[in-house]
């Protein structure tokens, strides 16, 4: 699995620390998304495709 985010479209929502805190976290001063793990283990997948269907900016994709 491989994720990706693009800092430049995140608006700063949030849910994808929320949903996958292993994973994204946002920084300190934008609220920006912030990739923890371009590569978590396979058992994230299910976590991972939560937090992309629910970014509202489409900001982040896995393949
Ligand atoms: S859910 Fe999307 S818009 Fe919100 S912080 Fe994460 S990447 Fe950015």
């Amino acid at each position: 699995m491989k994720v990706t985010a693009d800092r430049d479209r995140c608006i700063g929502a949030g849910m994808c620390a929320l949903t996958a805190p292993a994973v994204f976290d946002q920084d300190q001063d934008e609220a920006v998304v912030v990739l923890l793990d371009e590569t978590p283990p396979d058992d994230a997948r299910v976590l991972v495709e939560q937090a992309v269907d629910r970014c509202p900016s489409g900001a982040i994709h896995v393949r």
